[in-house]
This record gives structure tokens, sequence and C-alpha cells, in this order.
């Protein structure tokens, strides 16, 4: 399965508890959020794409942060970047009241492991950084389901708030505990995350 369309993972299971908020047993309709994602999978390989080339390491990932949060706030999400006191953390929000449900995407490279994108070891920069375990595809493929969940609750009236939290730092960084510390899970009532892996 394309990696952009396992956020179909967070969709089914963000969305499950937006829609029991609203008194119904039945599954949300995740059909057209799958061909949403579908429909922009070329979009977001190049954002992918582009996070793998900017290999940036934990608290430096300043363009892909960046990059991560224009996709976001283009998409009508609120956004605000520095949270925690770290620079490369964001919190991009939609909707309002409870529940509050949270997506997490991380978007740090590894230091030493830069790589070409073959199935063979072949360094772009001797000694530079790159995107040893797909953190590349975690901070993409979280903020598009981020986005097909906002547009489904948009067509479908669903309440609630929608968080989608860019984790700076998780290669070693603990980038998330002092999100924790500084409040910005408090009101949170779940979180939702991923990881790459060869299997689901
Ligand atoms: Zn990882």
């Amino acid at each position: 399965m394309c990696p952009i369309r396992l956020s179909l993972l967070l969709l089914a299971a963000a969305a499950l508890p937006l829609r029991a908020q609203r008194g119904r047993s039945a599954a949300p309709n995740v059909a057209p959020m799958i061909a949403g994602i579908d429909a922009a999978s070329a979009h977001y390989a190049g954002v992918a794409r582009r996070i793998w080339e900017l290999a940036e390491v934990g608290y430096q990932e300043e363009k892909s942060s960046a990059l991560l949060q224009s996709e976001l706030r283009a998409a009508g999400f609120t956004v605000k970047s520095g949270v925690a006191g770290e620079p490369t953390a964001f919190v991009a929000e939609y909707g309002s009241g409870k529940p509050v449900i949270a997506i997490l995407g991380e978007y740090d490279a590894l230091p030493g492991l830069s790589q070409d994108s073959v199935p063979v070891r072949r360094p772009l920069k001797a000694g530079g950084a790159g995107h040893g375990c797909g953190h590349h595809l975690f901070g993409t493929g979280s903020v598009a389901a981020a986005i097909a969940l906002q547009r489904w609750m948009q067509t479908s009236g669903a309440k609630g708030t929608l968080r989608m939290i860019g984790t700076p730092a998780e290669e070693g960084g603990s980038g998330k505990v002092f999100m924790v510390r500084d409040g910005v899970f408090a009101d949170v009532d779940a979180v939702i995350a991923w990881h790459p892996a060869s299997s689901n």
C-alpha cells in the first residue's frame, strides 16, 4: 500500500469518536476521504520528497515544519508555530468544542544517514543527515489525514476539534516531552499517530 494511503488508518480512527459524539452508531463513510487522498497523492508525494531532500535533524526542521504548516494553513487550519518553546513545533487546529482529537506528525531526519531514494546504500552527501525511518512520510501522511478529515467534518457536519500537532525531534530529542509539560495535550481526548514501517 502507498505510504500516504496509510494515513487512512488515522482518518478512520479519528473520525469514529467525532461521529460517535453525534449520537450515531454507524461508522463514518470514508470512501470520499479515500478518494480525496488518492486524488492528491501526487501532491503529497511531492511534499514527502521535499522533506526527504531537506533532511533536517531534530530541532532544526525549519523548512520541513514550515512546509507542513503551509499545507494546513492553505486548507483552512489555524496554525500556531513555535509552541512549547520549540521553534519547529506547531499546532494546527480546525473546529471547536469536544471531543478534541489530535493527530501527530514527525519530520526530523537522522544524522549520518544521507541517502538517495534507492534500495542500496548511496549517500547524497557524505556524513550528511537523512530520513532513516521515514519521517518525511510520517509528517506528510499525518497532514494529508488531517486535511481529509477536516473536509469530512465540513461535509458531514461532525462537531469537535481536530488538532494536527507537529512534534519535532523524535530522534533522541524528546520533543513531545516539552510539549506535554507545556500543556499542549492537556485538553486532548485522544491522540492518534502512526509510523512508517514495512508492515501494517
Ligand atoms: Zn522514526
